[in-house]
């Protein structure tokens, strides 16, 4: 057994029963960043010993999505289904140490029992039938349940919430080995904690009820206590459990939608951990900065907007080059060939002020690059008027005659038409907008010229000319 030392060791235990959600993926950031914080280690452990219900699929969607979250794990990973001589030998020694007792009782007699039980309005609890008949190994049919003090009371002292006394009259000899020998979830849990080291327990609060059974393992094993912390679940808006009719649950939706890794980690750290007002955290403050004394005791709400919003910060904090090359299976996304490089950097460059996601990013620079211009029909109607003919044509043939086709250039082709015609600029500007992106509204005209680039601009442009021709539009 590795020693314990006061190097703090967290974990992170999923079960592969579905994708990482939010909740889960805040668990293991809370446990990573302690580790990190203090120098520590921090364990991955996947809990699968539920057959049915576990799957390779879950296992790979776990890993992918904390490797994209930038969670890497020391020890591990490691998988429960893989470890039970260590569980067996645990009953055996809990059996031998007459802590745990091999139990013959019938699923009826249990069930009466449990019926009774609810008549009378008391908590369903084995009464103890097998507790001194001394039943031997191997007997068909047993299980090995654990022998529970029968007064007295165990404390829970959490980190988070404080102690919670909990009575030993109400706890009972639960199973920790089912008749077919599989170890049961909260015995398992205790063996690998304690095997693997563990001495820091962040998890979600909905883990309190089994603290009581996992102490009192440890104390009939003779070991210490981990130190716990059971943060408060995140809610939805309207402070019910997050679940998915509140939205996208999965770190990989998230993902998919365009949000950037460091957002994501940095709104769910925030969603029950805080450091005065500061709302904005890099990586490298959040490990300098995490506590177990500043996880809150209130449940944190997720909000879509507020992690919107610090996507956006996040995005404009991330190097230009960078940020371009996350951006471009957006592009590829929504069906267009981009390549990184100087073009598709200015191009993000623009967008970047107006969009929150890659995913909108990419939607929003969709006129970049796609191969013809679709007109919003309201634009196209507004502004391209046969009014619009004239400096539309001069413009071409002064951006045809221009060597370089940089935004001074541009100004210069801009100043010569509205020369020729008496035209303000915004009178020229925004048809030639609608002939380039068709719509109204995009980033600045000489900036988007100048990255649309000459060959495609002149195309655009004769396309406008010949749907002014075309419409029959009054002037
Ligand atoms: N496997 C458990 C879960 O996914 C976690 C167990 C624990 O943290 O002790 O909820």
């Amino acid at each position: 057994m590795p020693e314990r030392t006061d190097t703090v060791v967290t974990r992170f235990p999923p079960s592969p029963t579905g994708a990482l959600h939010v909740g889960g993926a805040r668990t293991a950031l809370f446990n990573w960043l302690y580790a990190r914080h203090t120098g520590g280690r921090f364990v991955l452990r996947i809990e699968d010993t539920d057959a049915v219900r576990s799957t390779q699929a879950s296992v790979d969607a776990i890993f992918e999505a904390l490797e994209w979250l930038g969670i890497d794990w020391d020890e591990g990973p490691f998988f429960q289904s893989r470890r039970t001589a260590i569980y067996r030998e645990y009953i055996e020694r809990l059996v031998d140490g007459d802590r745990a007792y091999y139990c013959t009782c019938s699923a009826e007699r249990l069930e009466a029992m449990r019926k009774k039980a609810m008549e009378t309005g008391g908590k369903p609890k084995y009464d103890g039938t097998c507790r001194d008949r001394g039943i031997a190994p191997g007997t068909e049919g047993a299980v090995v349940r654990f022998r529970a003090p029968l007064s007295g009371s165990t404390v829970l002292k959490d980190r988070v919430k404080g102690s919670i006394v909990f009575d030993n009259a109400e706890l009972d000899d639960f199973i920790i080995a089912r008749s077919d020998g599989s170890p049961t979830y909260n015995f398992c849990v205790v063996i690998d904690d304690l095997t693997m080291g563990i001495n820091t327990i962040i998890r979600g609060d909905d883990h309190v009820m089994n603290t009581p059974k996992q102490i009192l393992l440890y104390r009939a094993l003779g070991e210490d206590l981990p130190v716990y912390a059971h943060v408060p679940m995140v809610l939805g808006q309207d402070r019910a459990r997050l679940s998915k009719r509140h939205g996208a649950l999965s770190v990989t939706a998230y993902r998919e939608m365009g949000f950037l890794p460091e957002a994501l980690i940095n709104y769910l750290v925030r969603l029950g951990w805080s450091h005065g007002d500061q709302e904005y955290f890099t990586r490298a403050e959040l490990i300098e900065k995490f506590s177990l004394a500043n996880i809150g005791k209130s449940a944190g709400v997720f909000d879509p907007e507020k992690l919107l919003a610090l996507n956006q910060e996040h995005m404009r904090a991330t190097p230009l080059a960078e940020l371009t090359k996350a951006a471009v299976p957006f592009f590829a996304a929504i069906g267009l060939t981009v390549s990184e490089g100087k073009t598709l950097e200015r191009a993000v460059e623009t967008l970047l002020p107006r969009t929150k996601t890659l995913a909108e990013m990419a939607e929003a620079g969709r006129f970049y690059f796609e191969a013809s211009v679709r007109y919003e029909e309201k634009a196209a109607r507004k502004f391209l008027k046969p009014a619009a003919e004239e400096p539309l044509r001069l413009l071409r043939e002064n951006f045809e005659s221009l060597t370089t086709f940089d935004e001074p250039a541009l100004e210069g082709a801009f100043a010569a038409v509205m020369e020729q015609t008496g035209l303000k600029l915004g009178k020229i500007a925004q048809p030639v907008r609608v002939a380039l992106t068709g719509k109204t509204a995009s980033p600045g005209i000489f900036e988007i010229v100048s990255i649309i680039g000459k060959e495609a601009v002149l195309r655009r442009l004769d396309e406008a000319l010949k749907w002014i021709a075309e419409s029959g539009q009054p002037t």
